[in-house]
Protein backbone atom coordinates (compact mmCIF):
# COMPACT_ATOMS: atom_id res chain seq x y z
CA UNK A 1 0.00 0.00 0.00
CA UNK A 2 1.70 3.51 -1.13
CA UNK A 3 0.63 6.41 0.99
CA UNK A 4 1.39 10.28 0.17
CA UNK A 5 1.77 12.22 2.73
CA UNK A 6 1.79 16.47 2.42
CA UNK A 7 2.98 19.00 4.34
CA UNK A 8 1.52 22.55 3.31
CA UNK A 9 3.41 25.55 4.48
CA UNK A 10 1.84 28.94 3.48
CA UNK A 11 4.61 28.78 0.34
CA UNK A 12 5.67 25.39 0.15
CA UNK A 13 4.66 22.11 -0.26
CA UNK A 14 6.16 19.12 1.46
CA UNK A 15 5.77 15.33 0.26
CA UNK A 16 7.03 11.87 0.86
CA UNK A 17 5.31 9.06 -0.99
CA UNK A 18 5.71 6.08 1.36
CA UNK A 19 5.35 2.11 0.56
CA UNK A 20 3.36 1.02 3.91
CA UNK A 21 4.37 -2.16 3.22
CA UNK A 22 8.57 -1.64 4.28
CA UNK A 23 7.93 1.64 5.13
CA UNK A 24 10.18 2.68 3.02
CA UNK A 25 10.08 5.99 0.87
CA UNK A 26 9.55 5.69 -2.78
CA UNK A 27 10.19 9.47 -3.60
CA UNK A 28 10.04 12.76 -2.21
CA UNK A 29 10.06 16.23 -3.15
CA UNK A 30 9.67 20.50 -2.00
CA UNK A 31 7.56 22.63 -3.81
CA UNK A 32 9.05 26.04 -2.97
CA UNK A 33 8.15 29.97 -3.47
CA UNK A 34 4.46 29.03 -4.29
CA UNK A 35 2.18 32.42 -5.38
CA UNK A 36 5.69 33.87 -5.41
CA UNK A 37 7.73 34.31 -8.48
CA UNK A 38 10.33 31.74 -9.14
CA UNK A 39 8.46 28.89 -8.01
CA UNK A 40 9.91 25.38 -8.78
CA UNK A 41 8.98 21.93 -7.52
CA UNK A 42 12.29 19.06 -6.59
CA UNK A 43 11.62 15.74 -6.92
CA UNK A 44 13.55 13.14 -5.17
CA UNK A 45 12.77 9.55 -6.24
CA UNK A 46 14.78 6.78 -4.01
CA UNK A 47 17.53 5.32 -5.80
CA UNK A 48 17.39 7.75 -9.20
CA UNK A 49 18.29 11.50 -9.68
CA UNK A 50 17.13 14.18 -8.51
CA UNK A 51 14.56 16.39 -10.66
CA UNK A 52 13.81 19.82 -10.77
CA UNK A 53 10.42 21.59 -12.30
CA UNK A 54 10.64 25.13 -12.86
CA UNK A 55 7.05 26.60 -13.69
CA UNK A 56 4.70 28.98 -12.06
CA UNK A 57 3.11 27.60 -9.24
CA UNK A 58 0.35 30.62 -8.47
CA UNK A 59 -1.23 28.24 -5.50
CA UNK A 60 -1.08 24.86 -3.82
CA UNK A 61 -3.46 23.53 -6.56
CA UNK A 62 -1.48 24.15 -8.98
CA UNK A 63 1.22 22.61 -6.85
CA UNK A 64 -0.26 19.77 -6.08
CA UNK A 65 -0.62 19.00 -9.72
CA UNK A 66 2.87 19.28 -10.36
CA UNK A 67 3.79 16.61 -7.94
CA UNK A 68 1.27 14.33 -9.58
CA UNK A 69 3.02 14.66 -12.93
CA UNK A 70 6.23 14.34 -11.43
CA UNK A 71 5.19 11.60 -9.71
CA UNK A 72 3.83 10.08 -12.53
CA UNK A 73 6.89 11.00 -15.23
CA UNK A 74 7.70 8.17 -17.35
CA UNK A 75 12.09 9.06 -16.93
CA UNK A 76 11.83 10.32 -12.82
CA UNK A 77 8.53 8.78 -11.82
CA UNK A 78 7.70 6.07 -9.60
CA UNK A 79 4.09 4.95 -10.06
CA UNK A 80 2.07 4.90 -13.38
CA UNK A 81 -1.20 6.24 -12.01
CA UNK A 82 -2.37 7.73 -8.91
CA UNK A 83 -4.66 4.98 -8.76
CA UNK A 84 -1.48 3.55 -6.63
CA UNK A 85 -2.10 6.20 -3.87
CA UNK A 86 -4.28 4.52 -1.30
CA UNK A 87 -4.94 7.52 0.55
CA UNK A 88 -3.17 11.11 1.26
CA UNK A 89 -2.31 12.06 4.73
CA UNK A 90 -1.67 15.30 5.45
CA UNK A 91 -0.16 17.20 8.25
CA UNK A 92 -2.83 19.69 9.93
CA UNK A 93 -1.29 22.29 12.28
CA UNK A 94 -4.64 23.25 14.62
CA UNK A 95 -7.75 21.53 15.19
CA UNK A 96 -9.00 23.71 18.29
CA UNK A 97 -10.96 21.76 20.90
CA UNK A 98 -12.92 19.72 18.45
CA UNK A 99 -10.27 16.73 17.67
CA UNK A 100 -7.81 14.87 19.71
CA UNK A 101 -7.37 12.17 16.69
CA UNK A 102 -6.79 11.81 13.10
CA UNK A 103 -9.44 11.80 11.30
CA UNK A 104 -10.96 10.88 7.75
CA UNK A 105 -11.33 14.32 6.26
CA UNK A 106 -15.21 14.98 5.39
CA UNK A 107 -16.93 18.69 5.06
CA UNK A 108 -17.42 18.77 9.16
CA UNK A 109 -13.42 18.31 9.19
CA UNK A 110 -12.95 21.05 6.73
CA UNK A 111 -14.98 23.37 8.38
CA UNK A 112 -13.49 23.18 11.54
CA UNK A 113 -10.07 23.73 9.62
CA UNK A 114 -11.00 26.88 8.93
CA UNK A 115 -12.89 27.97 12.11
CA UNK A 116 -9.45 27.45 13.42
CA UNK A 117 -7.45 29.84 11.06
CA UNK A 118 -7.09 32.69 13.73
CA UNK A 119 -5.50 30.11 15.72
CA UNK A 120 -2.93 28.75 12.97
CA UNK A 121 -2.87 31.92 10.62
CA UNK A 122 -0.24 31.01 8.69
CA UNK A 123 -0.52 27.15 8.65
CA UNK A 124 -4.47 26.39 8.95
CA UNK A 125 -4.99 28.21 5.31
CA UNK A 126 -2.19 26.27 3.68
CA UNK A 127 -3.24 22.93 5.14
CA UNK A 128 -6.48 23.25 3.80
CA UNK A 129 -5.43 24.66 0.41
CA UNK A 130 -3.44 21.12 0.19
CA UNK A 131 -6.32 19.20 1.43
CA UNK A 132 -8.59 20.73 -1.69
CA UNK A 133 -6.00 20.27 -3.72
CA UNK A 134 -5.54 16.69 -3.65
CA UNK A 135 -9.80 16.25 -3.55
CA UNK A 136 -9.53 17.97 -7.34
CA UNK A 137 -6.43 15.84 -8.31
CA UNK A 138 -7.82 12.95 -7.28
CA UNK A 139 -11.65 12.95 -6.13
CA UNK A 140 -12.63 10.31 -4.08
CA UNK A 141 -9.55 9.29 -2.77
CA UNK A 142 -9.68 9.58 1.38
CA UNK A 143 -7.68 12.24 2.46
CA UNK A 144 -6.87 12.05 6.38
CA UNK A 145 -5.67 15.00 8.62
CA UNK A 146 -2.96 14.89 11.59
CA UNK A 147 -3.27 17.25 14.19
CA UNK A 148 -0.12 19.06 15.19
CA UNK A 149 -2.47 20.18 18.37
CA UNK A 150 -3.57 16.29 18.63
CA UNK A 151 -0.96 14.83 21.13
CA UNK A 152 -1.57 18.02 23.38
CA UNK A 153 -4.97 17.13 23.78
CA UNK A 154 -4.60 15.03 26.62
CA UNK A 155 -3.27 17.26 28.70
CA UNK A 156 -5.46 17.23 31.82
CA UNK A 157 -7.14 20.59 32.56
CA UNK A 158 -4.43 21.68 35.27
CA UNK A 159 -1.82 21.13 32.56
CA UNK A 160 -3.66 23.08 29.49
CA UNK A 161 -5.69 25.67 31.63
CA UNK A 162 -4.31 29.21 31.89
CA UNK A 163 -4.65 31.41 34.64
CA UNK A 164 -6.43 34.04 33.34
CA UNK A 165 -10.60 35.10 33.77
CA UNK A 166 -12.25 31.97 33.05
CA UNK A 167 -14.52 33.35 30.05
CA UNK A 168 -11.62 33.73 27.60
CA UNK A 169 -11.11 29.90 27.42
CA UNK A 170 -15.41 29.50 27.00
CA UNK A 171 -15.80 32.28 24.71
CA UNK A 172 -12.44 32.05 22.31
CA UNK A 173 -10.64 28.64 23.62
CA UNK A 174 -7.43 30.07 24.48
CA UNK A 175 -5.89 27.06 25.95
CA UNK A 176 -2.48 25.37 26.26
CA UNK A 177 -2.48 23.10 22.69
CA UNK A 178 1.36 22.26 22.36
CA UNK A 179 2.87 21.58 18.84
CA UNK A 180 5.14 19.22 17.08
CA UNK A 181 2.18 16.33 18.39
CA UNK A 182 2.92 14.19 15.78
CA UNK A 183 6.82 14.39 16.66
CA UNK A 184 6.11 13.93 20.25
CA UNK A 185 4.00 11.14 19.30
CA UNK A 186 6.49 9.16 17.11
CA UNK A 187 9.06 9.68 19.21
CA UNK A 188 7.64 8.60 22.56
CA UNK A 189 6.48 5.63 20.63
CA UNK A 190 9.59 4.66 19.48
CA UNK A 191 11.38 4.99 22.70
CA UNK A 192 8.88 2.72 24.41
CA UNK A 193 9.58 0.27 21.60
CA UNK A 194 13.66 0.55 21.55
CA UNK A 195 13.94 1.13 25.18
CA UNK A 196 12.01 -2.31 26.13
CA UNK A 197 9.46 -0.14 28.38
CA UNK A 198 6.06 -0.95 29.86
CA UNK A 199 3.67 0.22 27.00
CA UNK A 200 1.16 0.89 29.72
CA UNK A 201 3.27 3.06 32.11
CA UNK A 202 6.40 4.62 30.92
CA UNK A 203 6.77 8.06 31.92
CA UNK A 204 8.75 9.07 28.89
CA UNK A 205 10.16 12.80 28.65
CA UNK A 206 10.69 13.97 24.77
CA UNK A 207 13.02 16.72 23.72
CA UNK A 208 12.15 17.74 20.41
CA UNK A 209 15.39 20.55 19.57
CA UNK A 210 15.32 22.03 16.37
CA UNK A 211 14.71 25.38 15.14
CA UNK A 212 11.04 25.28 16.79
CA UNK A 213 11.82 23.47 20.19
CA UNK A 214 9.39 21.67 22.90
CA UNK A 215 8.91 19.05 25.23
CA UNK A 216 7.00 16.85 26.46
CA UNK A 217 5.85 14.61 29.31
CA UNK A 218 3.63 11.18 27.97
CA UNK A 219 2.84 8.42 30.44
CA UNK A 220 2.37 5.38 28.51
CA UNK A 221 2.19 7.13 25.42
CA UNK A 222 -0.06 9.75 26.75
CA UNK A 223 0.58 13.30 26.97
CA UNK A 224 0.46 14.88 30.35
CA UNK A 225 2.41 18.59 29.82
CA UNK A 226 4.16 19.94 26.99
CA UNK A 227 5.77 23.26 26.74
CA UNK A 228 4.47 24.91 23.71
CA UNK A 229 1.06 26.77 24.46
CA UNK A 230 -1.68 28.52 22.60
CA UNK A 231 0.69 28.89 20.10
CA UNK A 232 4.54 27.67 18.93
CA UNK A 233 5.70 30.63 21.64
CA UNK A 234 5.69 29.25 24.86
CA UNK A 235 8.19 26.86 25.98
CA UNK A 236 12.05 26.54 25.19
CA UNK A 237 14.32 29.30 24.20
CA UNK A 238 14.13 28.13 20.63
CA UNK A 239 16.35 29.39 16.83
CA UNK A 240 14.39 32.54 17.03
CA UNK A 241 11.24 32.28 19.85
CA UNK A 242 11.78 33.72 23.06
CA UNK A 243 9.67 30.70 24.92
CA UNK A 244 8.33 31.30 28.36
CA UNK A 245 8.35 35.80 29.05
CA UNK A 246 6.90 37.97 31.64
CA UNK A 247 4.19 39.00 29.40
CA UNK A 248 4.78 42.44 31.01
CA UNK A 249 7.81 42.79 28.82
CA UNK A 250 5.31 43.17 25.65
CA UNK A 251 3.95 46.32 27.21
CA UNK A 252 7.11 47.57 28.68
CA UNK A 253 8.64 47.19 24.70
CA UNK A 254 5.64 48.91 23.48
CA UNK A 255 5.69 51.77 25.22
CA UNK A 256 9.49 52.18 25.35
CA UNK A 257 9.58 51.78 21.51
CA UNK A 258 6.71 52.79 19.95
CA UNK A 259 5.19 49.72 18.83
CA UNK A 260 1.95 47.90 19.01
CA UNK A 261 1.39 44.29 20.44
CA UNK A 262 1.44 42.83 17.05
CA UNK A 263 4.98 43.96 16.19
CA UNK A 264 6.35 42.86 19.68
CA UNK A 265 4.79 39.31 18.85
CA UNK A 266 6.74 39.65 15.88
CA UNK A 267 9.83 40.18 17.57
CA UNK A 268 9.17 37.44 20.06
CA UNK A 269 8.64 34.88 17.45
CA UNK A 270 10.99 35.87 14.93
CA UNK A 271 14.00 37.57 16.24
CA UNK A 272 14.19 36.46 19.89
CA UNK A 273 15.01 33.05 21.14
CA UNK A 274 19.40 32.63 20.49
CA UNK A 275 19.17 34.88 17.38
CA UNK A 276 17.95 37.69 19.78
CA UNK A 277 20.19 36.87 23.18
CA UNK A 278 23.26 36.17 20.40
CA UNK A 279 22.70 39.74 19.79
CA UNK A 280 21.71 38.46 16.25
CA UNK A 281 24.62 36.25 14.84
CA UNK A 282 22.23 33.49 13.68
CA UNK A 283 19.07 31.00 14.42
CA UNK A 284 21.11 28.36 13.65
CA UNK A 285 22.44 26.79 16.42
CA UNK A 286 25.40 25.07 14.57
CA UNK A 287 26.73 29.10 13.94
CA UNK A 288 26.21 30.01 17.16
CA UNK A 289 28.47 27.05 18.54
CA UNK A 290 31.22 28.06 15.80
CA UNK A 291 30.70 31.39 17.50
CA UNK A 292 31.27 30.69 20.87
CA UNK A 293 34.18 28.54 20.05
CA UNK A 294 35.76 31.74 19.00
CA UNK A 295 34.83 32.90 22.09
CA UNK A 296 31.66 35.04 21.52
CA UNK A 297 30.37 35.76 25.13
CA UNK A 298 27.17 36.16 24.18
CA UNK A 299 26.74 33.19 21.60
CA UNK A 300 27.82 31.26 25.13
CA UNK A 301 25.32 32.47 27.18
CA UNK A 302 22.74 32.05 24.54
CA UNK A 303 23.30 28.23 24.29
CA UNK A 304 23.90 28.17 28.18
CA UNK A 305 20.37 29.50 28.67
CA UNK A 306 18.81 26.95 25.74
CA UNK A 307 20.44 23.85 27.54
CA UNK A 308 19.72 25.35 31.29
CA UNK A 309 15.67 25.61 29.98
CA UNK A 310 15.80 22.36 28.31
CA UNK A 311 17.09 21.14 31.91
CA UNK A 312 14.67 22.94 33.82
CA UNK A 313 11.85 21.44 31.81
CA UNK A 314 12.82 17.82 32.20
CA UNK A 315 13.21 18.64 36.38
CA UNK A 316 9.41 20.12 35.81
CA UNK A 317 8.08 17.41 33.68
CA UNK A 318 9.69 14.75 36.03
CA UNK A 319 7.76 16.42 39.18
CA UNK A 320 4.37 16.37 37.15
CA UNK A 321 4.74 12.60 36.60
CA UNK A 322 6.24 11.60 39.97
CA UNK A 323 9.37 10.22 38.07
CA UNK A 324 11.03 9.76 34.60
CA UNK A 325 11.51 6.29 32.96
CA UNK A 326 13.14 7.32 29.56
CA UNK A 327 14.67 10.55 28.21
CA UNK A 328 14.88 10.89 24.36
CA UNK A 329 15.97 13.72 22.27
CA UNK A 330 15.06 14.05 18.57
CA UNK A 331 15.41 16.98 16.00
CA UNK A 332 18.26 18.84 14.35
CA UNK A 333 19.71 19.93 17.37
CA UNK A 334 18.59 16.48 19.54
CA UNK A 335 20.15 14.42 16.98
CA UNK A 336 23.15 15.97 15.69
CA UNK A 337 24.61 17.84 18.96
CA UNK A 338 26.26 15.62 21.46
CA UNK A 339 27.63 18.10 23.25
CA UNK A 340 24.35 19.80 23.79
CA UNK A 341 22.98 16.43 24.64
CA UNK A 342 25.49 15.81 27.42
CA UNK A 343 25.22 19.33 28.53
CA UNK A 344 21.45 18.93 29.47
CA UNK A 345 22.25 15.58 31.04
CA UNK A 346 25.04 17.27 32.75
CA UNK A 347 21.74 19.12 35.32
CA UNK A 348 20.22 16.06 35.84
CA UNK A 349 22.76 13.94 38.73
CA UNK A 350 20.46 14.03 41.03
CA UNK A 351 17.66 12.26 38.77
CA UNK A 352 20.96 9.43 38.23
CA UNK A 353 20.90 10.27 34.93
CA UNK A 354 24.22 8.84 33.26
CA UNK A 355 25.31 9.61 29.90
CA UNK A 356 27.82 7.50 28.28
CA UNK A 357 30.06 9.31 26.24
CA UNK A 358 31.08 6.35 23.78
CA UNK A 359 27.65 5.54 23.68
CA UNK A 360 26.49 9.49 22.94
CA UNK A 361 28.56 9.78 20.32
CA UNK A 362 26.08 8.71 17.65
CA UNK A 363 23.80 10.09 14.93
CA UNK A 364 20.93 9.38 12.92
CA UNK A 365 19.77 5.97 14.40
CA UNK A 366 18.06 4.80 17.51
CA UNK A 367 20.91 5.02 20.55
CA UNK A 368 20.74 4.67 24.20
CA UNK A 369 23.34 7.10 25.20
CA UNK A 370 23.31 6.53 28.98
CA UNK A 371 25.31 4.11 30.80
CA UNK A 372 24.14 0.77 31.61
CA UNK A 373 23.40 1.86 35.61
CA UNK A 374 22.05 5.23 34.38
CA UNK A 375 18.53 5.23 36.50
CA UNK A 376 16.84 6.79 33.61
CA UNK A 377 17.04 5.84 30.14
CA UNK A 378 18.37 8.31 28.07
CA UNK A 379 17.71 7.49 24.12
CA UNK A 380 18.76 9.40 20.53
CA UNK A 381 15.46 8.43 18.75
CA UNK A 382 15.29 10.61 15.54
CA UNK A 383 11.63 11.95 14.38
CA UNK A 384 9.73 11.09 11.63
CA UNK A 385 6.75 12.72 11.23
CA UNK A 386 6.30 12.09 7.52
CA UNK A 387 5.95 8.30 8.44
CA UNK A 388 3.93 8.75 11.53
CA UNK A 389 1.44 10.73 9.66
CA UNK A 390 1.26 7.79 6.75
CA UNK A 391 1.21 5.26 9.79
CA UNK A 392 -1.77 7.23 11.37
CA UNK A 393 -3.51 7.09 7.90
CA UNK A 394 -2.82 3.58 6.92
CA UNK A 395 -4.17 2.76 10.71
CA UNK A 396 -7.47 5.04 9.33
CA UNK A 397 -8.40 4.08 6.29
P1 LIG B 1 13.03 22.72 12.20
O1 LIG B 1 12.37 21.47 11.62
O2 LIG B 1 12.37 23.25 13.42
O3 LIG B 1 13.34 23.78 11.18
P2 LIG B 1 15.32 20.96 12.59
O4 LIG B 1 14.79 19.90 13.43
O5 LIG B 1 15.59 20.68 11.15
O6 LIG B 1 14.45 22.29 12.72
O7 LIG B 1 16.67 21.49 13.27
C1 LIG B 1 17.44 22.49 12.69
C2 LIG B 1 18.49 22.93 13.68
O8 LIG B 1 19.37 21.83 13.99
C3 LIG B 1 19.38 24.04 13.14
O9 LIG B 1 19.43 25.13 14.03
C4 LIG B 1 20.75 23.37 13.05
O10 LIG B 1 21.79 24.25 13.30
C5 LIG B 1 20.67 22.34 14.14
N1 LIG B 1 21.74 21.35 13.96
C6 LIG B 1 21.94 20.50 12.94
N2 LIG B 1 23.10 19.82 13.12
C7 LIG B 1 23.66 20.29 14.27
C8 LIG B 1 24.87 20.01 15.00
N3 LIG B 1 25.72 19.10 14.59
N4 LIG B 1 25.07 20.67 16.14
C9 LIG B 1 24.20 21.59 16.57
N5 LIG B 1 23.06 21.90 15.93
C10 LIG B 1 22.80 21.26 14.80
Amino acid sequence: MKILVINCGSSSLKYQLIDMDDESVIAKGLCERIGIDGSKLTHQPAGKDKFVVEKAMPNHTVAIELVMDALQDPEHGVIKSTEEIAAVGHRVLHAGTTYSESIIVNEDVKRVIRECFDLGPLHNPANLMGIEACEAAMPGKPNVAVWDTGFGMAMPEKAYLYAIPREYYEKYSIRRYGFHGTSHMFVSGEAIKFGGLDPEKAKVIVCHLGNGASVSASIGGRCVDTSMGLTPLEGLIMGTRSGDIDPAVVQFICNKEGKDVNEVLNILNKKSGVLGMSGGISSDFRDIENAKKEGNHLAEVALDAFIYRVAKYIGAYTAAMNGVDAIAFTAGVGENDKAGRKAICDYLGYLGVKIDDAANDVRGKNAVISAPDSKVKVMLIPTNEELAIARETKRLI
